[in-house]
């Protein structure tokens, strides 16, 4: 299934897509009463999502076209869990970049977490902060959506814990991230997640999942990559983090990005204002957002 959060006459609704991709049917019209999709994803049983496919497949919804889409996950409930340098050739251009930030062994995955206040949309601006941000970056990530508390998981577990999967856009602040040492300030401005458009469940994917992942820049193709290059994969995380800190039902983790970002460019070509910024991954779909 792919859900999505929409807003109909300024309330908030979580919705479905139906199998023409044309139509939305909202999840209270098929007797579902959950207000938010934190509330879907953490109270969800099995035999309420079959209810939800059946009625989707008789009904036809309203027109997508007709409703304002909003990030499926407007407010999320903590900080996103971001991996950083998790492809490698991505690691390499980095590096190049900036070899004292992004340089040296990196035996264990690189955990970072990123504040959002609010989530955008498919659409939504990416504000260019000209007084505090010289060097603004786009990154396309497979972002990873937890249906239920983890806590101690087993690697050949973990695909049981992902409720869905949803496209993110790591927007970065080069100078913020790397003048801080920590990341969390330039990678946290508000509007510097753009997420969605939907959150397409787990079932409809192999484990793990293996997606073209893309990005473009004024419709010139800057990231172009597979998901199976990730060094640490999704039940590696999972696992790992578990076994130290519960995973609530909700938590977020960016994978990481493919190589083609701005800073790793020959020379760096940041974005600026007027650009639009395109991330794409197979079986989700297509996230555009426009700096100014
Ligand atoms: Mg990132």
């Amino acid at each position: 299934m792919k859900l999505l959060t929409y807003s109909e006459n300024g309330i908030e609704k979580v919705g479905v897509l139906t199998q023409d991709q044309a139509h939305v049917v909202s999840i209270e019209e098929a007797g579902l009463s959950y207000k938010t999709m934190n509330a879907f994803i953490q109270n969800i049983t099995i035999e309420e999502k079959q209810v939800l496919e059946n009625y989707i497949k008789e009904n036809k919804g309203i027109l997508k076209d007709a409703i304002q889409i909003q990030a499926p996950i407007p407010h999320p409930q903590q900080d996103i869990i971001c991996l950083g340098i998790n492809y490698m050739a991505h690691a390499v251009e980095s590096a190049r970049y900036k070899e004292e930030a992004f340089g040296g062994e990196r035996p264990y995955a690189v955990y970072f977490s990123k504040r959002v206040n609010r989530a955008g949309a498919d659409g939504s601006i990416i504000p260019a902060y000209e007084n505090l941000v010289d060097s603004l970056d786009y990154e396309v990530e497979l972002a990873v959506i937890i249906g239920k508390d983890a806590k101690n998981v087993r690697q050949e577990d973990a695909f049981e814990y992902v409720f869905g999967y949803t496209i993110i856009n790591d927007v970065s602040a080069r100078n913020l991230q790397t003048r801080h040492k920590q990341w969390y300030f330039g990678k946290s401005l508000d509007g510097f997640l753009p997420m969605g458009p939907y959150i397409v469940t787990e079932d409809c994917f192999t484990r793990p999942p293996v997606l073209s992942i893309c990005s473009r820049v004024n419709g010139e193709l800057r990231q172009n990559a597979t998901t199976d290059l990730l060094i640490f994969g999704i039940s590696h995380v999972i696992s790992e983090l578990s076994q130290g800190m519960t995973l609530k039902a909700g938590t977020i983790i960016a994978m990481g990005t493919p190589a083609g970002v701005g800073m790793g460019m020959q020379p760096p070509q940041f974005l600026k204002s007027g650009d639009e910024i395109t991330c794409e991954i197979e079986g989700i779909g297509s996230l555009t957002n426009y700096v100014r």
